[in-house]
Order: C-alpha cells, then structure tokens, then sequence
C-alpha cells in the first residue's frame, strides 16, 4: 500500500511501513514513532469505536448490550488519506474508515519508551 505525501508545514513529516503491521510516523522534531496496526485501531478516535468502549463497560456491569467486533491479526490499512495540515484518515481493511487521527493525537499515544516514561512524569 503506497503512503501519501504529507500536507507541507505539518508536523508530521513522514509515514513508511516498518512491517506488514507497523507504521513509522516521522515527526518534523526527528522523533520517531512506530505503531502496531492493532495498536492504532484499538486506538481509533471516531464515535462508533468509542461508543464500543461504552459498551465493553455495560458488558461488564452486566448489561446486555451488541458484542464488540473482533479484530483479527488478518486486519490492516488501505489507504492513509491526509486531513487539512493536522491529521490523517485511515481506511481499514474491514471497511472502517470513520478514524480521524490529529497530529496531535497520534503523538499522544506514541507508544515509545521515551514518551511513555514522559508520560508518567506528568
Ligand atoms: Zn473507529
Ligand atoms: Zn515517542
């Protein structure tokens, strides 16, 4: 799958393929990020994917609510469509494509060591 050009002046510099299921996201400031595909849609920030969280809580509290859709190993990306200058939209393989990822967002959950141990400073 070919990885589109990024807008100019974002602060996401560039996206290639680790492996068949990690992305590399470049940033302008040289870091880093690599993400497993699981990862990213686990991490989805579109409503129906956080509207499944919801549900995952009511399964828990005993409320009979519609089964979270499985995802399998099989699952992957294709097409990553840029979104003005701040974020990428990625399409899935099972035909999710409601995830809109900011910049911003995607650095959050950068998964690294060094952001992680960032994070537990704060
Ligand atoms: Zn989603
Ligand atoms: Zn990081």
């Amino acid at each position: 799958m070919a990885l589109p050009p990024l807008p100019l002046n974002s602060t996401l510099a560039r996206l290639t393929w680790v492996s068949e299921t990690e992305l590399s996201l470049d940033w302008q400031d040289g870091h880093a990020s690599v993400y497993s595909l699981m990862y990213l849609r686990k991490s989805c920030p579109c409503a129906v994917c956080k509207e499944e969280d919801v549900h995952t809580l009511g399964l828990k509290r005993g409320i009979r609510l519609k089964p979270k859709p499985v995802l399998t190993q099989e699952l992957t990306i294709i097409s990553v469509i840029p979104i003005g200058r701040y974020a990428i939209q990625i399409a899935w393989s099972d035909g999710h494509r409601a995830g809109i990822y900011s910049y911003d967002f995607l650095r959050k959950i950068c998964p690294c060591s060094e952001c992680s141990t960032k994070k537990t400073d704060i």
